[in-house]
């Protein structure tokens, strides 16, 4: 792909409120009707077969609260919690794997937050040997870790690498310390680049950086320099986020309300910059919402492969496996039932005290929800659709069953965004961008009016 020019007309027109499709329907679908009978009867439906595995852990804990953060946190300075929640997690795995087929295989696995590295090395490796004491990991594991720079030692690191551990991703959002300073978040370049060198050295395979545009004071003139520092860095793979001011779901945000906050114009600005920048003379590749990747990344060749799967830690190269999650607010999917774990830690730690599924909410997905979902992931990941192989894979024929939505299609077509082919249609270069615009066409659980629940698209 040369470099990817953005028109800011059809920005503007796309522009409008979505789902990420970390999940299919989304997980303001889950309700609290799924009794734990039920899904301990999908639990063992599930383990009939010897799919692979995919294991994620949730570690809340966070020294200081980022003004713009949309994650589930727990805020403390006493690091004696993250020993105690160990505790919990290691019930938590005990209950659940004598449920799970032991022939399965641990595929992937993912360590997420809060921020992982708040528990000490010391706790990491614990959490490790709980792990490896009740699972059996896949020679070729992709086991990824969120770092957080400002709460990282060599010895974390180390810690990790002995789990298994081989990509990890940190934020970092914007270098420039006026940005740093108005979002709570002060985290100097040097302290990046030591986390950089230092998992280089340990053998960490790929490294992923996060940035976010919208953020107070950002400018197209200071993103460009954040750019820049970046591109010096040569991480394997960037996630650009455009920043979701969700204050009815995170009232910290509202902070950020007196702040200046940039235009709509400002950020489509600041968005054109880091498509156009990042893909130019084929450094990154643009995989398709907020992802680049290097070209010879495996994220890059997944999807090139058509092999990319997405799931709630984003895109994965890792099909067929199950997400089995753990700690509080951890969601677990398998091709039947999506289920969320109680969301709020003392409710997280009464349910594993009493020995039951710590389940807050769950969704039974049903054949029609399983056959839109494979659709929308195919059109997110390959960003393309067959329409026979879509048939035989779904047992439909396809093209009667979304005869309305492929109509529905029309207008991206018309605008360049997707191109119809002999059998199917493909999602153009500057329709990557719009890719959740283009999904939302096969989803069936939209309300006509919009929904407040989801941010904007781009
Ligand atoms: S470190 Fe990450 S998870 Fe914690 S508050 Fe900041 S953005 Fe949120």
């Amino acid at each position: 792909m040369k470099t990817l020019n953005v028109d800011l007309d059809l920005v503007r027109k796309y522009n409008v409120a979505g789902p990420r499709y970390t999940s299919y329907p989304p997980a303001t679908k889950f309700t609290d009707t799924v009794t734990r009978e039920q899904l301990a009867a999908q639990i063992a439906a599930n383990n009939r077969s010897p799919r692979d595995l995919s294991l994620y852990f949730h570690l809340p804990f966070c020294e200081t609260l980022c003004w713009f953060c949309g994650c589930t946190t727990v805020i403390t300075l006493n690091h004696d919690k993250g020993r105690d929640y160990l505790d919990y997690i290691e019930r938590e795995v005990a209950r659940m794997a004598p449920l799970l087929n032991p022939d399965r295989r641990v595929v992937q696995l993912h360590f997420g937050g809060g921020t992982p590295t708040f528990l000490r090395p010391e706790e990491l490796r614990r959490l490790g040997d709980i792990i490896r004491q009740h699972f059996t990991f896949s020679p070729d594991i992709e086991a990824g870790v969120e770092v957080d720079p400002r709460r990282l030692t060599r010895d974390h690191l180390v810690a990790l690498r002995e789990i298994g551990f081989n990509r990890a991703s940190m934020g970092v959002q914007d270098f420039n310390p006026t940005v740093q300073q108005a979002i709570h978040r002060i985290q100097p370049r040097e302290m990046t680049q030591q986390a950089m060198d230092w998992m280089r050295e340990l053998g960490f395979g790929s490294i992923n950086l996060d940035l976010i545009y919208g953020l107070p004071h950002q400018t197209p003139e200071t993103f460009r320099e954040t750019l820049d520092t970046v591109l010096t860095m040569q991480p394997d793979r960037l996630a650009v986020f455009s920043y979701a001011h969700v204050p009815w779901i995170k009232p910290a945000q509202k902070i950020l309300e007196d702040k200046i906050l940039p235009t709509p114009e400002s950020k489509l600005e600041v968005l054109k910059l880091v498509i156009e920048k990042l893909t130019a003379d084929d450094q990154y590749v643009y995989i398709g919402m907020d992802h680049f990747a290097k070209p010879g990344d495996e994220l890059t060749v997944a999807q090139r492969n058509k092999q990319l799967q997405r799931n709630f830690q984003g895109y994965s190269t890792r099909a067929g496996a199950d997400i089995y999650a753990f700690g509080m607010s951890a969601v677990s999917q398998t091709p039947e039932i999506y289920w969320q774990n109680e969301k709020e830690l003392p409710k997280y730690q009464a349910a594993v005290e009493a020995g039951n599924l710590p389940l807050h909410k769950a969704y039974i997905v049903s054949a029609e929800d399983q056959i839109r979902r494979e659709t929308i992931m195919r059109v997110m990941c390959d960003l393309s659709l067959d329409y026979a192989g879509m048939s035989r894979r779904l047992g439909i024929n396809f093209e009667e069953h979304f005869a309305k939505e492929l109509a529905a299609l029309t207008p991206f077509a018309e605008d360049g965004l997707v191109k119809r082919t002999a059998g199917g249609l493909e999602v153009t270069d500057t329709g990557r961008l719009f890719i959740r615009n283009i999904a939302m066409t096969f989803d069936n659980t939209l309300s006509a009016t919009g929904e407040r629940k989801y941010s904007k698209t781009i």
